[in-house]
């Protein structure tokens, strides 16, 4: 699943792309916005909000897409090959005179009147890239259910959005705690750090190509290993040598070193 950052960027390439140009093309494939037509418009801004992109229109229009799991917006020169996909899994293309963006495999889009994004964004809790990020209300939401699992409240977009499934598993190995760990357990000063913990990672990578939790330098090098724990099934952990394991939660792929993270195990 994209984290922030990924979709923080993907805005970025976007609006470079698309704003403050009128559009030449626009063709939505998915059979509700088939027929709307948003040719002739000018772009004014895409923004992140989470994992949600809002593209907004002249018009007081807002296309709403979500990456979820493998959605991707590639932006094309003309005449430049797509590459992000079979025709199939096209969603939206965008167009002006310089560039054609392609929206592939968008589990989500749809057309919204720009002062209605709250209907499809306003669940969202802070947002840990965004101009409303807010560390008390995120810590507050992240605890709000002392018996939930440390990993599945850290996904939950409501208590705080831009987490994916990579920044949960170094999350909770940095806070020294499996993703299993009920929140109610989790120690006050813990779960402090923790929220300032995803705050810096996410800066950290807003513009890296490379995302990396092992260095929080801006630039510099990049690390040998650029994760702790995410994708390191049975490597040996970084900081104590055990080998990392994974099982899902939820059913998606979590890992963590069963030396260093204390608490249950799935
Ligand atoms: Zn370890």
């Amino acid at each position: 699943m994209p984290e922030g950052d990924t979709v923080l960027q993907t805005a970025g390439r976007l609006r470079t792309a698309l704003a403050g140009q009128v559009l030449t093309r626009s063709d939505l494939r998915v059979p509700r916005f088939a027929t709307a037509d948003l040719t002739g418009r000018t772009v004014l801004d895409v923004v992140p909000r989470g994992k949600h992109l809002l593209t907004r229109v002249e018009g007081g229009l807002t296309l709403h897409s979500h990456l979820r799991m493998d959605g991707a917006w590639r932006v094309y020169a003309p005449g430049e090959r797509w590459r992000g996909g079979p025709a199939h899994q096209i969603r939206a293309v965008l167009a002006n005179a310089e560039h054609t963006a392609v929206g592939y495999r968008l589990p989500v889009l749809e057309l919204l009147r720009t002062r209605d994004e709250a209907k499809a964004v306003g669940h969202l809790g802070p947002d840990l890239l965004g101009p409303d990020w807010d560390p008390d209300t995120a810590l507050r939401n992240l605890l709000a259910v002392p018996g939930r699992p440390l990993g599945e409240a850290l996904l939950d977009q409501r208590n705080l959005a831009g987490i994916g499934n990579v920044y949960k598993s170094e999350l909770c190995f940095l806070a020294r705690a499996t993703p299993w760990l009920t929140v109610g357990d989790l120690a006050a000063l813990t779960a402090t750090r923790l929220v300032t913990t995803a705050k810096q990672l996410l800066e950290a990578n807003r513009d890296r190509p490379l995302r990396t939790t092992t260095s929080t330098a801006p630039r510099g090098p990049a690390p040998k290993e650029r994760l702790w724990v995410y994708g390191r099934r049975g490597r040996p952990c970084l900081r104590c040598g055990t080998p990392i394991r994974t099982a899902d939660q939820d059913s998606r792929p979590t890992y963590w070193c069963p030396r260093c993270q204390s608490g249950p195990t799935h």
